[in-house]
């Protein structure tokens, strides 16, 4: 079951990519440590809902043994970005972030 939410903004407001957004509720002082370098990231508030590996498999991979997910491959696409994006504002715990981290 996929978890989405469109109710609060259209969702091609929530599709645009964007690569500088900032995300204040994930922390990027806690992020789980299997993330790749880039913007986009875990950290460990994930409660492992598997909402973000099913919506884009090819960006986030679920960390087994941990219970929790983990960026392995940045977005770099549009197409990526805003699977991403869209990730982004639809996890239930605000546990994926966007730092704008090169
Ligand atoms: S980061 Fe969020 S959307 Fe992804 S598995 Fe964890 S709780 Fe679910």
């Amino acid at each position: 079951m996929r978890l989405m939410n469109f109710s609060a903004k259209g969702s091609h407001e929530m599709m645009r990519p964007s690569t500088n957004r900032k995300n204040p509720m994930a922390n990027p002082k806690d992020k789980s440590p299997e993330n790749v370098p880039g913007p986009y990231y875990n950290d460990s508030t994930c409660l492992d809902c598997g909402l973000c590996p099913d919506l884009a498999p090819q960006i986030f991979r679920r960390q087994d043994e941990g219970g929790y997910t983990y960026v392995y491959h940045q977005p770099v696409t549009p197409e990526e970005i805003a699977l991403a994006e869209e990730a982004l504002q639809s996890c239930p715990t605000e546990s994926i972030g966007n730092d704008g981290a090169g």
